[in-house]
């Protein structure tokens, strides 16, 4: 289903990036049901979709919440639902959980993973639209907004007709002019001075890059693992969807950085110096 076409100016955008972050007493424990995982380093166990995950209690809270890492569910510290959690268990079923009525069970886990990528694709327009200076870009990004906000409004049937393929075309459209919009102001050196491809979707697994200026690079979709960024000024780079597993951000400065989520940040290793953007925090295992 199309969304609706635009026949005035867009109203305001309720949902912000602070309103976009996981309120996990909320939520029927989405993630862990919901969602299947394969037994692997990030998850200790196989957990088929759809099925609650053996550490999940009656109350919806992990037994293991502050010994994940150790037990081996480090990928369960790195997930972001984007508040997509708290909207489905609160607004769509009207508080209502999969284990008072099984039979919403089905439709409820399938409209979270709609709605997860609904809002993750709220939090990056809500970005896009704070660092464009170009009216007519900020016009698409809140018209955007608006439209995904009406139609999680209209229930879970209509979330579920959504056709998610041309929604990601259209955003991600209007958040590469704005990533290119913002690095072309943070001047990037470019490659040839850095002897690696700062491209996107470049390999740049356990590269040292430690006190490169990264300024305005486009680091959309690269494989950061493990590389050393120490110290590095990622001031307008565009990190969607980088894979920051393990990176070393000691020092760095992604204050600015574009397109950086709290999974990326949680999944990587900083320090007290590191600067992050205000509306994200610093990881708990940073301090270790
Ligand atoms: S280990 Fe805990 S946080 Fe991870 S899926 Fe299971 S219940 Fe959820």
């Amino acid at each position: 289903m199309p969304l609706t076409p635009r026949d005035s100016a867009p109203s305001t955008p309720t949902l912000t990036r602070a309103t976009l972050r996981p309120e996990c007493s909320s939520c029927f424990a989405l993630c862990c049901t919901a969602l299947g995982f394969s037994r692997s380093a990030d998850f200790a166990v196989d957990k088929p979709a759809g099925t609650p995950c053996r550490n999940l209690d009656s109350a919806f809270s992990c037994t293991i919440h502050d010994r994940l890492r150790p037990r081996g569910f480090r990928g369960c510290t790195v997930f972001d639902c984007f508040g997509a959690g708290q909207n489905v268990s609160q607004n769509l079923f009207r508080g209502v959980s999969w284990r008072e009525e099984p039979g919403t069970a089905r439709e409820m886990f399938t409209a979270f993973t709609v709605v997860r990528q609904l809002h993750e694709m709220l939090w990056y327009l809500a970005e896009a639209g704070t660092r464009t200076f170009d009216p007519d870009t900020s016009y698409t990004v809140d018209d955007l907004r608006s439209a995904l906000e009406r139609a999680m409004g209209k229930g879970a049937q209509q979330v579920l007709a959504l056709d998610l393929d041309s929604l990601h075309t259209r955003v991600r459209s209007v958040l590469m002019d704005v990533s290119e919009e913002v690095r072309a102001s943070y001047l990037a050196t470019g490659d040839d001075h850095l002897g690696v491809a700062l491209v996107p979707g470049a390999d740049l697994m356990g590269q040292t890059l430690r006190s490169r200026p990264l300024h305005g690079a486009d680091l959309r979709g690269a494989y950061l693992i493990a590389a050393d960024l120490r110290e590095c000024d990622l001031s307008g780079a565009d990190l969607l969807g980088a894979d920051l597993r393990d990176a070393r951000l000691g020092g760095a400065d992604l204050s600015k950085a574009l397109y950086l989520t709290q999974a990326q940040l949680d999944a990587a290793h900083g320090d007290s110096g590191t600067l992050i953007p205000q509306d994200l925090s610093a990881p708990s295992h940073w301090q270790d």
